[in-house]
């Protein structure tokens, strides 16, 4: 089983069209969204959620007002000023440290697990997808990523899937290093500017330092050709192979209204594209990858 993930510096630079497209290109596979905090695979496979579970993860004291006595000790002590006035706890400031429930004379401070978000197995056209939504102001992406990618592992295992299609979480933090790590191939989706150069550049790094084999394409090429020649120049400087330039095209934008993937709406020539990207993607291995 070969898991390929796409990804890029920032969201918004057509990572979830490409990953949509090998989605219905691929024969045998599963999906993984790892995009938790602001998925949008789903807008173009449209998952029915077979499987619901909670994502729990961290703690927050909880006070029992039956038992409390009101001394205030807790609130003296909490460096977060996670403590009411009224003895009860500020869910979003408190860091969940329990240092309160081991002060408290007469314990009535228990640490309770959060409900970090939640994640799903759905049935899509092109197989099964395993996605996550992760709470509002909740910061444990990374640990919902790893979730994440263990399930679409497990889904691919039962039906002996031939790929895990990855779509990747944006930027380079905790959620990107889950999303890449122990992958079998890396492809960075681009856009011709300068601060796509730099996020490129970024996420590159943070690949060759996992040792992950690493692809790159150039998305919207000829909105700025100097500046793809730019891109190709530093992914020549540092080894990494430009697999494939995809143009502007507003059949790509008509498709994403459509609700389909470019290969199911156009035969032109962002779907062949396409196709070749990931006929160069599937011959990808380990033995690219950075030494
Ligand atoms: S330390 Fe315990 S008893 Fe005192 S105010 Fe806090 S919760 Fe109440
Ligand atoms: S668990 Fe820590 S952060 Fe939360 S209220 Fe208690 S002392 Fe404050």
């Amino acid at each position: 089983m070969k898991q390929i993930v796409v990804i890029s510096g920032k969201g918004g630079t057509g990572k979830t069209v490409i990953t949509g497209a090998f989605a219905s290109l691929a024969k045998s596979k599963v999906m993984a969204d790892c995009d938790v905090d602001a998925a949008d695979l789903h807008l173009l496979l449209k998952p029915r959620i077979k499987e619901r579970h909670q994502f729990r993860s961290g703690l927050t004291a909880v006070i029992n007002k039956d038992k409390c006595t009101g001394c205030g000790l807790c609130s003296e002590l909490c460096r977060f000023n996670a403590v009411e006035e009224n003895f009860s706890i500020d869910s979003i400031s408190c860091e969940g440290c329990a240092f309160c429930s081991y002060a408290c004379p007469v314990k009535a401070i228990e640490m309770k697990e959060n409900i970090a978000g939640e994640w799903f197995i759905s049935d899509t056209r092109f197989g099964s997808l395993v996605h996550a939504k992760l709470g509002i102001a909740e910061e444990n992406s990374g640990k919902l990523v790893a979730l994440v990618r263990k399930k679409a592992k497990e889904t691919a295992e039962k039906i002996n899937a031939e790929y895990i299609i990855i779509d990747g979480s944006p930027g380079i933090g905790c959620a990107v290093i889950a999303s890449i790590s122990g992958v079998d191939c890396a492809l960075v989706v681009t856009e011709p500017s300068l601060s796509g150069l730099h996020d490129a550049d970024r996420v590159i790094k943070v690949a060759k330092y996992f040792k992950i084999p690493v692809k790159l394409v150039v998305n919207k090429y000829d909105l700025n050709v100097d500046m793809t020649e730019k891109i190709e120049e530093y992914c020549r400087k540092e080894g990494v192979s430009v697999i494939g330039k995809i143009r502007f095209d507003k059949d790509i934008v008509r498709s994403m209204v459509d609700g389909k993937t470019i290969i199911e709406y156009s035969t032109g020539e962002s779907t062949e594209r396409v196709k070749a990207i990931w006929e160069r993607l599937r011959e990808c291995s380990s033995k690219d990858a950075f030494d």
